[in-house]
């Protein structure tokens, strides 16, 4: 039977000052170096002065849940089922995609307050 799991790795671009900074354990958003304004992940120049001189920096770690799903089949080699992703809003604006600890199940409400945790170059949320 063929592994259903080995076709659907998925293969998204992420940029490597974001990977840089949690392997060094911090949690980094990109921040126009002109004006200061916080931008999205993935954005290639700023929405406020349409700079093209973006910077990385920490972010506090805090963040409210905007959605989840939990997966009960895994889709990423050496992760078990079941796992959940939640889309988190940082404090300081950007929004991103990352792991939820499932042991906080009773606060799995739109805009319940997690931290980000960053071990091992593994972002996660509980
Ligand atoms: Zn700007």
């Amino acid at each position: 039977m063929k592994d259903v799991n080995q076709d659907v790795t998925p293969e998204a671009p992420v940029d490597d000052d974001f990977l840089a900074g949690l392997e060094r354990g911090e949690l980094l958003y990109p921040r126009c170096a002109d004006c200061n304004a916080a931008l999205p992940f993935g954005a290639a120049s700023c929405l406020h002065c349409g700079s093209a001189h973006l910077k990385w920096v920490a972010s506090a770690g805090e963040g409210s849940l905007q959605s989840y799903v939990i997966y009960h089949r895994s889709y990423v080699p050496g992760v078990e089922a079941p796992y959940a992703v939640g889309l988190f809003q940082l404090e300081e604006g950007p929004r991103l995609l990352a792991r939820l600890d499932l042991s906080g199940q009773d606060r799995f409400v739109r805009g319940g307050e997690f931290a980000a945790r960053v071990q091992d170059g593994q972002l996660t949320f509980g």
